[in-house]
């Protein structure tokens, strides 16, 4: 009978801190009094504290989630680092339990489009809806609100960032990972032209892409670049991020 009441209560409790995420997220709130409001207590790990005066890049996936995601997101989480993941809608309704795991993990989500058109293409109404309904997708999904947007193939003009109505970003790096799918070339694309306030372009999509990662974020840490999101990055180097303007790195 004790068993029993105590599983209500803990029922009830969960309930009762999903209302409160559901609450928060409506008004308005930011990715991380989300991942607080909903509960994900991060006491056992180390206090991640980035310092700006030292060198820091973002890395980013593109067009994710996929079957691949996870092992990025364990590479990230062992070196106490985060990264942005710029989804697709498709793929965010096909992989919601990774989206989520994304975002508990303390990473940053922007909007990549539904399914990856071409934006200059695209009628008004079909771009509002491409960029609109994605971000519902990934809401309804998670809770958490992309307030950043990647325009696919990175196809976008001054006209059509004002109509996406968000901080466009672009990247500093090409890692070129979805064309050579070599773990060598994506690694030397990196450590070849890594420099502070770099946003680097990869995609969680190939197997090349994970084993690459695994490799890159404990080395680019041991050369003392800190791996922080994009938040975090325009955040660390005063460098606000504007809606209808868009940013290829974050150089000082
Ligand atoms: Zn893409």
């Amino acid at each position: 009978m004790l068993k029993k009441i105590l599983v209500l209560s803990l029922a009830a409790m969960m309930i009762f801190s999903a209302n409160i995420g559901v609450a928060a997220a409506e008004a308005g709130n930011t990715q991380y009094s989300i991942t607080q409001a909903q509960g994900f207590t991060k006491e056992t790990e180390v206090k991640r504290v980035i310092d700006p005066d030292k060198p820091m890049v973002a890395l980013t996936f593109d067009d994710g989630p996929s079957k691949y995601t996870p092992e990025i997101l364990q590479v990230l989480k062992e070196n106490n680092s985060e990264a942005t993941f710029f989804v697709l809608g498709t793929e965010a309704n096909r992989y919601k339990d990774t989206l989520n795991q994304i975002i508990e993990n303390g990473n940053q989500v922007g909007n990549h489009t539904y399914n990856h058109e071409d934006l200059t293409k695209l009628s008004d109404e079909d771009v509002y809806r491409q960029v609109q309904g994605t971000n519902d997708i990934i809401y309804n999904v998670s809770g958490y609100t992309a307030t950043i947007m990647r325009p696919p193939y990175g196809a976008s003009d001054e006209e059509l960032n004002k109509k996406i109505s968000r901080p466009v970003i672009k990247w500093s790096i090409d890692t070129r990972d979805w064309e050579n799918r070599n773990t060598q070339m994506i690694l030397d694309n990196i450590f070849n032209n890594v420099k502070d306030g770099d946003i680097i372009l990869m995609h969680d999509l190939y197997e090349t892409t994970a084993e690459a990662a695994k490799i890159a974020v404990p080395k680019l840490i041991e050369m003392g670049y800190q791996l922080v999101t994009i938040d975090e990055l325009s955040r660390y180097k005063e460098l606000p991020l504007t809606a209808g303007k868009q940013y290829y790195n974050m150089y000082k």
